[in-house]
């Protein structure tokens, strides 16, 4: 059996929004936006990286102390889960805001990116564990207690198009010689995210250290510590959802800005 919890999802955009999509010769418009069933969307790969981040970055404000450099509990340090790291990442690691695996360091002393995964695949430096992101979020192998959906905007994109033209037309003077395509600020996009609380099949249940097999450490941040469901939600759902205050790109010339409420 399986027990889970919706979430309803609202996100008003206070400033334009831009998240590309795919260019058609026959639409005519050279940058457009995502477009789903003709309602404009946030991809759910777009909301989840949003997430991720505000997962990260709660965990380093609260758990880790930038001053000695260290984390309250070693084991709610996040992962990067990419196998390039950028020089800022590998600074990051450097200085232990985020864990890394790989018992190798590339040429020049930089850091071999690998994000949570599982099973083992016996490169890591000591027995792995799954990250907490990683355990709401999936990680490599391993499904997480979260689906991320995409997002949709009620308005059509007719409507939205029309409003666009003006806008679009003011932006393009500060920079880009080419028009596109954007969502206007005061934009609602909706969707119901579902939460797994209970799964008696796979014997895991939100909150608790899940019960792998593997020569892992598995959920080690919440093994000798298990929270409540309602902690867990409020903490690592609502709050980190509604903590998101930019989505897209763009960013530098004015774009991004929203508004999220999570209601249950
Ligand atoms: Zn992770
Ligand atoms: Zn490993």
């Amino acid at each position: 059996m399986i027990e889970q919890k919706d979430f309803g999802i609202e996100l008003t955009t206070l400033e334009p929004i831009r998240i590309g999509g795919i260019g058609s010769p026959i639409s005519g418009i050279d940058n457009p936006i995502a477009i789903v069933g003709g309602k404009a969307v946030v991809p759910g790969s777009t909301l989840k990286g949003a997430y991720r981040w505000e997962i990260e970055r709660y965990l380093i404000d609260t758990y880790f102390d930038r001053a000695t450099k260290k984390w309250k509990d070693k084991n709610l340090q996040p992962c990067i889960p990419s196998t390039k790291l950028s020089p800022d990442e590998n600074e990051l690691v450097q200085n232990g805001l985020y864990r890394f695996y790989n018992l190798f360091q590339q040429k020049g002393g930089d850091f071999k990116g690998d994000g949570c995964h599982y099973p083992c695949t016996g490169k890591c430096r000591e027995l792995h564990e799954i990250c907490p992101v990683c355990y709401f979020l999936g990680a490599n192998g391993l499904e997480g207690f979260i689906k991320v959906p995409f997002l949709y905007a009620k308005t059509a994109v007719d409507e939205l198009y029309s409003a666009n033209i003006d806008r679009a037309v003011q932006t393009v003077k500060q920079g880009t010689n080419r028009p596109y395509q954007l969502v206007p600020d005061g934009t609602k996009f909706n969707c119901t995210l579902t939460v797994i609380l209970k799964d008696t099949v796979r014997d895991r249940e939100l909150g608790k250290a899940r019960n792998l097999k593997d020569k892992t450490r598995g959920d080690a941040w919440l093994a000798p510590h298990p929270r409540s469901k309602e902690e867990i939600i409020k903490e690592f759902i609502i709050d980190r959802l509604e903590s998101i205050k930019t989505i897209g790109g763009y960013k530098s010339k004015g774009f991004g800005k929203v508004d999220i409420k999570v209601k249950s």
